[in-house]
């Protein structure tokens, strides 16, 4: 009895130790480890309506492959608004911003209307430096959620001003009338900025011609357009060296980090057009600015990006007769869908984007990633 209890002690100890010797071989993935850190500098990347019908379309016209591939997280966020299920790009962005859901049209507003603080404002107050680049207009519902709040995202002019009201120190996109052509005043906000220490260029001056006039400028403008910025396929070709520009920008003055948000603007509107070629040629410049991102990123070591979408657009999908080389695509709507949206994450504090959550949680984990903790 004692010898047989003995002889079981004796194997039930060789198992443990076999057991934990198991354990510890298992290599922990890069990504694990990277995640016990904070994150010094976030750069969120949106591809506005990119929802799964997007990424698969362009996938498969990029060679069945995309940069998103390379991402070791993926999550999901559901993305209703307050007011409606089917959210717009305003509340979308102010949830992304600010933590918290609001009615469509919101630009960084509560569904009262009440101001609410931008992740990109406390940024610039803990002393981080920060951006936005678009392919839209920079006053447009995306960029303008994260620095700039009114009650109606058309109010273009106005939210123009507040770019007066924050110290961020890289921006691009178009829409320049609305800081230098204004109708509901006749202030030149152009000159405002350039007061205020900003080097400000325009689309008169190519941005590969303008980048090399930054120099130790600290706050760099650059207004890509008049009003909206031109299609990929019909010529625009500014978006990824912006966002590249603004990288490195960021980084050489930012002690304490960075907080930028890139947008993929006009995936969104090839849905609204029901133009699956607009979608793809959209997708495919998003995908190749991804693909640098991410190399930066690699390099830096010290940067989570996130990658999402504010809702789909389109209810655009792929039907039976499609082959990898001949897309059958229909769309269900000119307008936004509700569907579920993908959420791509890589670097320190990246394992928490693993899941089902609310889009007000990209917020809450992008705190966290900082360090900043809850409010
Ligand atoms: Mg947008
Ligand atoms: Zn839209």
């Amino acid at each position: 009895m004692r010898f047989t209890l003995f002889v079981l002690i004796t194997l039930l100890a060789m198992a443990c130790s076999v057991s934990q010797d198991k354990k510890i071989e298992i290599p922990v993935p890069e990504a694990q480890l990277e995640s016990t850190k904070v994150a010094k500098n976030i750069i969120l990347l949106i591809g506005d309506g990119m929802g799964m019908g997007q990424i698969s379309a362009g996938t498969y016209s990029n060679n069945n492959s995309s940069a998103l591939e390379r991402f070791p997280i993926t999550g999901i966020h559901k993305p209703q608004a307050s007011s409606n299920l089917i959210t717009d790009s305003a509340a979308a962005a102010t949830s992304f911003a600010c933590g918290i859901k609001t009615y469509n049209g919101a630009i960084g507003v509560d569904a009262d209307t009440n101001a609410v603080q931008t992740i990109l404002e406390e940024a610039e107050l803990k002393g981080l430096k920060t951006g936005l680049v678009a392919s839209s207009t920079i006053v447009h519902a995306t960029p303008a959620s994260f620095i700039a709040h009114n009650k109606l995202r058309i109010n273009y002019e106005e939210i123009a001003v507040d770019f007066l009201d924050t110290e961020i120190e890289y921006f691009v996109g178009g829409g320049k009338k609305f800081f230098d052509r204004r109708t509901i005043d006749d202030r030149d906000l152009v000159k405002e900025l350039e007061a205020k220490d900003y080097l400000i260029g325009n689309f008169l001056t190519d941005f590969s011609e303008f980048k090399t006039q930054i120099g130790d400028n600290k706050k760099v403008g650059y207004l890509s357009a008049d009003s909206d910025p031109l299609p990929v396929a019909q010529g625009r070709d500014y978006l990824v060296d912006a966002a590249m520009t603004g990288l490195k920008h960021l980084k050489s003055q930012a002690d304490n980090g960075f907080f930028i948000m890139i947008e993929s603007s006009q995936i969104d509107w090839g849905g609204h057009a029901n133009n699956a070629d607009y979608i793809i040629t959209e997708f495919l410049e998003f995908n190749n600015l991804i693909g640098k991102v991410l190399d930066w990123a690699e390099q830096d070591g010290e940067t989570l990006v996130v990658v999402t979408a504010d809702h789909e657009t389109g209810g655009f999908t792929i039907n039976p007769g499609s082959t990898m080389d001949s897309l059958v695509t229909a769309f269900t709507s000119t307008k936004h869908s509700g569907d579920f949206i993908p959420v791509f994450a890589y670097g320190p504090g990246s394992e928490q984007f693993s899941g089902i959550y609310e889009n007000t949680e990209i917020y809450f984990k992008m705190r966290t990633a900082f360090g900043w903790g809850d409010q």
